[in-house]
C-alpha cells in the first residue's frame, strides 16, 4: 500500500508498576514496589536472577523471576554486570514490562499506569508522494495493554469515538496490530488537525 510518509512512535511508561499480591506480613492484599535491587544466585553452571519487590506497609519482600536456571553463556555479559550492580535503568525496564509480570503471574495495578507517546522518527520519503496517507507505526516495547484505537487516538490527540468514526469512513485504516506494534494508515488531513 502506498503512503506519503511514515511516522514512528514508542509508548513509554513513566514509572515502574506496583504489584498487587497477598502479603504474608500484612495478612491481606497489598501493593509491592520495585526496590530496584536484583538478587543473583550463581549455583554451579546455573544462574538465577530475581528482581526484588517490597510490601509498601511492612517491608516484606517477594522476588520476581528474571532468569531461572540459565546457563551463564546465555546471559549477555553487560546485562549480567547490570544485575550485579543493581542498575537502576535495568530495574526500571523490567518494572515497566508487562511481559515480565505475565511470566511471573504477577498482577499489576494497571489503573495507575502513566505513559507517554514519544515521537521517534519521521521518514519523509514515503513510497508515493502523491498519496494522501501517512503510515503511523506505534511501538509498544513494554507490552502495555492499550487497544489500537486508543493508541491512535492518543497519537492524533483526538477522542476514541472520532477515531472510530474515521475508521468507518476509511480515513483511518489499521493495517496490523500485535502486542509489540501497530501500523495504521491515517489520512494526512486528520494528522495534525
Ligand atoms: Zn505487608
Amino acid at each position: 500500500m502506498s503512503y506519503l510518509k511514515k511516522i514512528e512512535y514508542k509508548i513509554m511508561p513513566r514509572k515502574s508498576f506496583r504489584v498487587i499480591r497477598n502479603c504474608s506480613g500484612c495478612g491481606k492484599k497489598t501493593h509491592f514496589i520495585n526496590t530496584e535491587r536484583f538478587r543473583v544466585n550463581a549455583n554451579g553452571n546455573k544462574i538465577d536472577v530475581w528482581l526484588i519487590y517490597q510490601c509498601e506497609n511492612c517491608k516484606h519482600t517477594c522476588n520476581l523471576t528474571v532468569y531461572e536456571r540459565q546457563k551463564p553463556s546465555s546471559i549477555p555479559k553487560e546485562e549480567y554486570q547490570a544485575f550485579l550492580r543493581n542498575d537502576e535503568e535495568m530495574a526500571a525496564a523490567y518494572g515497566m514490562n508487562m511481559q515480565f509480570f505475565k511470566k511471573n503471574k504477577a498482577e499489576v495495578d494497571a489503573a495507575e499506569a502513566e505513559y507517554d507517546f514519544i515521537r521517534l522518527s519521521e521518514c519523509e520519503d514515503g513510497n508515493n508522494e502523491n498519496s494522501d496517507r501517512i503510515l503511523v507505526q506505534i511501538h509498544n516495547p513494554y507490552n502495555l495493554k492499550l487497544r489500537p484505537e486508543r493508541q491512535i487516538a492518543e497519537v492524533l490527540g483526538i477522542s476514541g469515538s472520532r477515531v472510530k468514526k474515521f475508521m468507518e469512513q476509511e480515513q483511518i485504516e489499521i493495517e496490523s496490530a500485535c502486542a509489540e506494534m501497530i501500523s495504521a494508515f491515517v489520512n494526512k488531513c486528520i494528522f495534525g488537525s
